[in-house]
């Protein structure tokens, strides 16, 4: 759609960042263009204002750029997934692998009542380590996720398809 080519084309590629063959999407310049944002999340709003969510989990540290603007509108809860050893209560922490190595995610454990409808939410989905490690965390907290929703899927990278494999609904604005 039109829509989705403008979300496109505000999205600046960097290549070789941040290590040499990487081309790293950066949704900085999209923010910047405050049509472009409002006109983001505004679709956001409308994909989601009727799905009877009660909470959107947003990932550290992008993720938070969307989903506050998201919670605050529809009238949810905000919960940030954050990087291991950010969260000063009693925690839940769920390990994936990165290129090289592995990385973790936390939720405090009372972030969500049982039984809560949750949207997952980030920039971009890559392998979908990431979402599908929070997606772990939300069920381990006894809510459900609903959908898990981003700008941008790479599909080459397998994410979504591994996310949909393991149930979850994936929605991206482009790809
Ligand atoms: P995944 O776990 O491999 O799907 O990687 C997705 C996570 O890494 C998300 O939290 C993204 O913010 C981040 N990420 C990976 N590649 C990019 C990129 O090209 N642009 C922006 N974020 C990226």
């Amino acid at each position: 759609s039109a829509y989705s080519q403008e979300i496109r084309e505000a999205i600046r590629t960097v290549p070789n960042w941040p290590e040499p063959g990487v081309m790293f999407r950066d949704i900085m310049p999209l923010l910047q263009r405050r049509d472009i944002f409002r006109k983001l999340i505004d679709s956001f709003v409308h994909r989601y204002q009727n799905m009877q969510l009660d909470a959107v989990a947003a990932i550290d540290a992008r993720g938070f750029i969307l989903g506050a603007p998201l919670a605050y509108e529809l009238g949810l809860s905000l919960v940030p997934v954050r990087k291991k050893g950010k969260l000063p209560f009693d925690t839940v922490t769920q390990e994936y692998d990165l290129e090289y190595g592995s990385a973790s995610i936390e939720l405090h454990t009372d972030a969500f009542a049982a039984g809560d409808r949750v949207l997952v939410m980030d920039d971009l989905i890559a392998t979908g380590g990431t979402m599908l490690a929070a997606c772990e965390l939300v069920r381990q907290l006894q809510a459900e996720v609903v959908e898990v929703s981003a700008i941008i899927d790479l599909p080459d990278l397998g994410g979504s398809d591994k996310l949909r494999a393991a149930g979850f609904d994936v929605y991206a604005v482009c790809e």
